[in-house]
């Protein structure tokens, strides 16, 4: 029997992967550049998926994503240009209704939440997907950024994860699943068509206490014997964090995302 045209000499071939990056505003560049250096690591474990970075600014770009990340930046602005450029709900919808995988950073975190607290009063608007209530800019201004070594659940038995923080959100509430318990009020928002999914909220970081955190950036909410401001959360194929790690250099929460990402493809 003759081979198929299309299944190579060293076996069938993989889907290819498409990873975006929503670039209207923020730290997109810096997520292509350690989502390309990750992908030695994640081809090294999944020979033969090609993979493939874009940056994401129309809804057909969108459409071709296996995958999304939401960079971090200025929420209100991420969400105004979005809804400019058409792809308010074509986000929603793929976050909530084809519930691909997606994973935001500090601001991608707050446009992934169920909830914000301390919003504008005007024109900030969330996709959700994530039932959890975030505050913004919880940790203080700008200046008052810093960065603290982080145990995530993925990365056990490794190094702490060097975190940077800038004007970041915390999760300070976890919604019953579907948005329960979800309240309007003023200075909150609540993203629209909320969609019960299976998946509960999981924690998968804290942060140490904040004062302890600035003196010694090793230790963990468990050293201190206190729970921490939860700042890695995911719930089913929606992951989002509160830092930055895409500032760090450190590959391996986008080299594990991206391995995520390829189990989901392949489940699909
Ligand atoms: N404070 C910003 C916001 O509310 C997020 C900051 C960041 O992404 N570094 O959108």
């Amino acid at each position: 029997m003759q081979p198929d045209a299309a299944t190579p000499a060293n076996g069938p071939a993989q889907t290819p992967i498409t990873i975006g990056v929503l670039a209207l505003q923020g730290a997109f560049i810096e997520h292509i550049t350690l989502l390309q250096r990750a992908a030695a690591t994640v081809t090294s474990k999944h020979p033969g998926t090609p993979l493939s970075f874009i940056e994401v600014r129309t809804p057909s770009e969108l459409a071709s994503c296996t995958g999304l990340i939401l960079p971090g930046g200025e929420s209100t602005a991420i969400s105004l240009i979005a809804e400019r450029c058409g792809l308010l709900e074509p986000l929603r919808e793929f976050v909530k209704v084809q519930r691909r995988p997606v994973w935001g950073t500090c601001a991608g975190l707050i446009l992934l939440a169920e909830s914000a607290n301390k919003s504008k009063a005007t024109g900030q608007e969330l996709i959700g997907g994530l039932d959890v209530r975030v505050q913004r800019n919880y940790f203080g201004r700008q200046v008052e950024s810093f960065e603290a070594g982080l145990r995530l659940k993925f990365l056990e038995g490794q190094e702490p994860f060097h975190s940077v923080f800038i004007r970041a959100p915390v999760v300070e509430k976890v919604l019953g699943v579907g948005g329960e318990g979800v309240e309007e009020g003023e200075g909150t928002v609540v993203a629209p068509a909320r969609r019960a999914q299976k998946a509960e909220v999981e924690i998968m970081g804290r942060l140490p206490g904040r004062a302890k955190a600035l003196r010694d950036q090793t230790t963990t909410a468990e050293d201190l014997g206190e729970d921490g401001d939860i700042v890695a959360v995911r719930q089913g194929n929606v992951f989002g964090a509160a830092f930055h790690p895409e500032l760090t250099g450190d590959e391996r929460i986008h080299a594990w995302w991206m391995e995520e990402v390829i189990k989901a493809a392949k489940a699909a």
